[in-house]
């Protein structure tokens, strides 16, 4: 299967999985349909559904514009927040498009329907694919907006976490050099996370993309996925693995970019395209 990376937006990831042997596709994340539609003619590709991490609008904004253009297309997601909405999905029910194989993965914290899409082809040795949204980063993870630490930690260890490590990660948002800057901070002795965060500030340079990495390479820089670390428990303080968690939450959240750092009300605001600058402010 191939994976189509698509930047939209500031720095968001749309992807276009595609079965080869029919150019029939499935959407990760449509959230600008004119850039999607451009790339489906390009490839010669079929839309056949929409998949949807979640509601907010950069991640969903083009689902009824494709409902419209491409009727019966079947939009996948965790609840009804999500536009055009046809399939709302439970843990770990498996879909099939062709010989592409999806399996849905609640994955509550950054908001509470959040689903993360675990993907493979049959009879292909290619690697499978993890579509992480806002949970998952490269080197980070989503800020929690509507669950609690305790189910950001879960829905990254237990249910992303124990996925085949070989499994590429494919994330919603383009944030890695911040995020390595912050793992830096949590484990300043880390020649991995050094060498990581100089290959993305050089990617970054480049206008390139830094997806995909692998599950495997996020255990070894990702401190959200090392919290049983000595030095990511000497940074926090905790010992607790939801409590270390918790912390490196709280930590990275005082270490974001301005448009990151709004206060909860306006970053909804934003996350929901009803952006207000006046609210920031407060
Ligand atoms: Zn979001």
């Amino acid at each position: 299967m191939k994976v189509k990376v698509i930047s939209i937006l500031e720095d968001n990831y749309m992807y276009l999985i595609i079965e080869e042997s029919t150019q029939q596709a499935v959407a990760v994340d449509a959230a600008v349909s004119k850039r999607l539609l451009e790339i489906i003619q390009k490839e010669g590709a079929t839309l056949k559904a929409i998949l949807t991490t979640h509601h907010h609008w950069d991640h969903a904004r083009g689902n009824e514009e494709l409902a419209r253009l491409f009727p019966g297309l079947e939009v996948y997601g965790g609840d009804k927040r999500v536009g055009a909405l046809t399939h709302p999905v439970t843990h770990n029910e498996e879909l099939k498009f062709g010989s592409i194989n999806v399996r849905c993965l609640l994955t509550p914290g950054h908001t509470m329907d959040h689903v993360c899409y675990f993907v493979w082809e049959d009879n292909s040795p290619d690697a499978p694919a993890a579509f992480t949204g806002d949970a998952l980063f490269i080197g980070g993870c989503g800020k929690i907006l509507e669950g609690t630490a305790e189910q950001m930690y879960k829905s990254l260890t237990e249910v992303l976490g124990t996925l085949p490590m070989d499994a590429k990660v494919f994330c919603g948002h383009e944030y890695t050099a911040r995020n390595l800057k912050f793992a830096l901070q949590v484990e300043p002795e880390s020649s991995i996370v050094k060498d990581k965060l100089a290959w993305a500030k050089q990617r970054e340079e480049e206008d390139l993309p830094t997806v995909p990495s692998t599950l495997a390479e996020e255990f070894l820089y990702n401190p959200f996925l090392r919290v049983s670390e000595e030095a990511v428990q000497k940074f926090t303080g905790k010992a607790d693995p939801v409590e270390v968690f918790a912390a490196l939450c709280k930590a990275r959240n005082s270490f974001r970019k301005p448009k990151e750092r709004l206060n909860p009300q306006a970053m909804l605001a934003f996350e929901w395209g009803l952006f207000d600058p006046l609210l920031a402010k407060k």
